[in-house]
């Protein structure tokens, strides 16, 4: 039986690519693993794998008596519901620290770092492999959507160093081109339905027992949903009453304007005015500069619920 790695729920780019990235560094390093994920491709990550010719991995979401890695998250709310029955030989990741425990010593590479494939590409080094071409394409595809093309405030100076040693290895020279080919790929909604929109790239989180979701779509024109915000906006209420949640927000990201506007439904404005110095007018606040859910949402958040 083989050893498995995947990425969180509602697999985005960086999910699926490192799961693949460390399957075939940990394979040339002797060991029986495959890559896997969670759920179904999303269209980004569909894009990035067609363009280098790499397969997907198979979606899996049951883990009981398996062995895994887990990429990309350490949160419990995020991992398979038979996460306690799996055996986690390691965590690769560049979030915060979750709540995923574990009954033995592991292997841990948990940087902060704007990608997961910052940190796998770093371990490529470390244990002296190199880096096949299609996989060097897909971890710069997925760096670049991670720190949404360097201009993110979770982007370090090892993420642009590592994408340039990338660059060189996949042959892609243009980076700001190959980012926003993506992100064209990624804002696309027509036809899409609105649930799925929102669940696009989606997280929960438990604070201090309340529920919290938090969907984010990065878009190169904020006018591109215009014509759907307010099914979005009924969706998220609809989405936290189905959960039980205290809040779900959906997060409009423009990333020409750098700016985010908040869609909000929750039990509690006045958290969300206290988080981010901003009153949600009609369930709607226009956040200037925030960009990343991980480093400008949750903690603030979390300062206010926790
Ligand atoms: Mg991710
Ligand atoms: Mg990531
Ligand atoms: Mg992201």
């Amino acid at each position: 039986m083989s050893t498995l790695v995947f990425g969180h729920k509602n697999p985005d780019t960086d999910s699926v690519c490192a799961a693949i990235a460390l399957a075939d560094l940990k394979k040339k390093l002797g060991e029986n693993i495959a890559p896997a994920m969670q759920g179904a491709l999303n269209p980004e990550s569909t894009f990035v794998l067609e363009k280098f010719g790499v397969a997907a991995p198979e979606v899996v979401t049951a883990y009981a008596g398996k062995d895994v890695y887990l990429v990309d998250h350490s949160d419990l709310s995020q991992s398979p519901d038979d996460l306690g029955e799996a055996n986690i030989l390691g965590i690769v990741d560049h979030h915060k620290l979750g709540d995923v425990t574990t009954g033995q010593p592991l292997e841990c590479w948990i940087w902060p770092v704007g990608c997961t494939c910052t940190v796998v590409a770093s371990m490529y080094k470390y244990f002296g492999i190199e880096i096949p071409k299609d996989i060097a394409g897909i971890m710069l595809c997925a760096i670049l959507s991670d720190t949404v093309i360097f201009k993110s405030a979770t982007c370090t100076d090892s993420d642009k160093k590592v994408c340039a040693e990338l660059s060189e290895i996949c042959g892609e020279s243009d980076l700001d081109a190959l980012g926003i080919e993506m992100f064209k790929v990624k804002s696309a909604v027509e036809g899409t339905p609105i649930r799925e929109l929102v669940f696009r790239d989606y997280k929960d989180f438990n604070m201090n027992g309340k529920g919290v979701g938090c969907g984010q779509l990065e878009l190169v024109d904020l006018s591109i949903v215009d014509g759907i915000k307010a099914d979005l906006e009924k969706d998220i209420v609809d989405l936290k009453a189905e959960k039980g949640h205290h809040t779900v927000l959906l997060m409009l990201t423009d990333i020409m304007q750098e700016g985010t506007e908040l869609l909000v439904a929750t039990d509690d404005e006045s958290v969300i005015e206290k988080a981010f110095g901003v009153k949600p007018v009609d369930g709607k606040a226009w956040l200037p500069g925030i960009m990343s859910r991980k480093k400008q949402i949750i903690p603030f958040l979390e300062k206010e619920l926790g």
